[in-house]
């Protein structure tokens, strides 16, 4: 049912997956659709952005990862990127003064190669 999210890799939020699911006449209450969310996430198929409140499906969901993201001002599009060793080393860095990191997300600002060329100058 939540096809909606992982099928597209535009970000998606909460509220736009229940309006969607809506229209298929489907009566889904917001904490089922909360639940199948944190499902998809502990599957890795689908990453939340935090700063956007979105869920995004992952494209490689094979391979169990922390995921980075790259979001558009201009357009909105999220772009996910995966740095080699950005999560264990944060979650390393993390260990050396005691502290156990239970999630994280990279996320970077800014314009993607379209919006930097419709952008005045
Ligand atoms: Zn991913
Ligand atoms: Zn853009």
């Amino acid at each position: 049912m939540l096809e909606l999210v992982w099928r597209s890799h535009a970000p998606v939020g909460a509220y736009e997956i229940l309006e969607a699911l809506r229209k298929y006449g489907a009566a889904a209450a917001p904490p089922t659709v909360y639940r199948a969310l944190d499902f998809l996430m502990e599957q890795g198929l689908v990453h939340r952005i935090e700063s956007r409140n979105a869920f995004a499906g992952c494209p490689q969901p094979e391979q169990h990862h922390v995921a980075q993201y790259l979001l558009c001002e201009g357009c909105g599009d999220a772009v996910e990127i995966e740095v080699g060793g950005l999560a264990r080393r944060i979650a390393n860095r993390a260990a050396e003064i005691g502290f156990i990191v239970a999630a994280q997300t990279v996320e970077a600002r800014g314009l993607c190669r379209r919006c930097q060329q419709t952008a005045p100058a």
